[in-house]
């Protein structure tokens, strides 16, 4: 008996990583592979790079420390800005950072300096979504002032959409990114090698462009773990979209009315229920909650519904009576996915050549 865990078949993620990796490399695209969702897994690290993934991509710092200290010596890329008090360890850790914030900018060049370190930067730049990046009209003053520390060497521009507001990747977005570089590199004579133009959401627009100018480079964390297009969460065709799995244990399973009764208040959540009466059926209670999933985010298998979830309880109607000990195994999405890796209650257990 295994208790609540997920199942991580590293097998079926080097599948998608290196279908991904080919099909992208036909439009001139090579990937970053994205990690936080695994919260820098060394093991997730090492099958990327041996699926012919070049750089490996993650957004705290933490993360990439715990692959450094396991011996994951490859590129790697910060993805999110740095935050003042880990410049130090930033530099240390010999990976790119994405930059948005001339002050970092400093910070960063300073303790490269102190370290005897050069420091490679990736710009962002903000194309409408309304995260992080450089507005483009600021681009030139922040290349500039880039340019003006020797301890750093700009090495990219980027861009990141679909994350804060699902704005997608299009023809006049990419052509934008595409068309800065070009100005950077005219206007300081300078070569531009990376031009990263997003995230999973960009593959759609990769597969579909007759043209995919200078972008050279995706980020890609989502499609590789869940097989799927963030934009609309379709499987995207060739890829394992169950290569990741929570599986959790029954604890009741009962004949219950679907109607509460007695004086209803606010459940536990501040919510009222309003259950319509669809008479009795099996409910079966698992051994998960809120502690450790999104209830909402996790696809149940065929004959298993999810009708709530406190944060121990997650109650669900089945199609028969399980016994005690029984499992039940969903496809977290992403939410879940997250919430489940960062619990210390759910045990992670890696599949690898089995
Ligand atoms: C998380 C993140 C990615 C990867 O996003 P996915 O949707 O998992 O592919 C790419 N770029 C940045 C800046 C990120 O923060």
């Amino acid at each position: 008996m295994n208790g609540l865990r997920l199942e991580i078949d590293l097998d079926k993620i080097a599948a998608n990583a290196s279908e991904l990796a080919t099909r992208t490399a036909a439009h001139g695209i090579s990937i970053t592979g994205v990690t936080k969702a695994m919260l820098g897994l060394p093991e997730l690290a090492s099958v990327l790079y041996d699926s012919g993934i070049p750089v490996v991509g993650d957004s705290r710092i933490e993360n990439i420390e715990r692959m450094r200290s396991d011996g994951i010596d490859g590129p790697m890329l910060l993805l999110r800005s740095p935050a003042p008090s880990q410049v130090d360890r930033v530099i240390r850790s010999g990976a790119t950072s994405a930059n948005t914030e001339t002050h970092v900018l400093t910070l960063l060049a300073d303790s490269a300096r102190a370290a005897g370190r050069v420091h490679d930067v990736m710009l962002m730049v903000e194309l409408g979504d309304l995260r992080e990046g450089v507005l483009p009209g600021d681009l030139n003053e922040t290349v500039e002032h880039v340019l003006a520390l020797p301890q750093l060497r700009l090495t990219g521009i980027g861009t990141n959409l679909a994350c804060r507001s699902g704005v997608a990747p299009s023809v006049d977005n990419m052509g934008q990114l595409c068309f800065l570089a070009d100005m950077v590199e005219t206007r300081f004579g300078i070569e531009i090698t990376t031009v990263s133009g997003g995230n999973s959401a960009n593959i759609s627009w990769a597969f579909d462009a007759t043209d995919t100018g200078r972008i050279n480079d995706l980020r890609i964390g989502e499609a590789i773990l869940l097989g799927r297009d963030p934009l609309d969460r379709q499987p995207i065709a060739g890829l394992h979209i169950d290569a990741i799995t929570l599986l959790a244990e029954v604890i009741e399973s009962k004949c219950k009315p679907t109607k509460p009764w007695g004086r209803l208040g606010e459940n536990a959540f501040g919510k009222t229920e309003t259950t319509p009466d669809r008479g009795y059926v099996w409910q079966t209670i698992l051994a998960a909650g809120r502690n450790d999933t999104e209830p909402e985010d996790m696809h149940p298998p065929a004959g298993v519904d999810v009708l709530a979830a406190s944060s121990d309880h997650l109650i669900t109607e089945t199609t028969h009576q399980m016994q005690p000990g029984d499992e039940i195994c969903f496809v977290p999405g992403y939410a879940a996915l997250l919430r489940s890796m960062t619990s210390p209650f759910v045990t992670k257990r890696l599949l690898l050549g089995e």
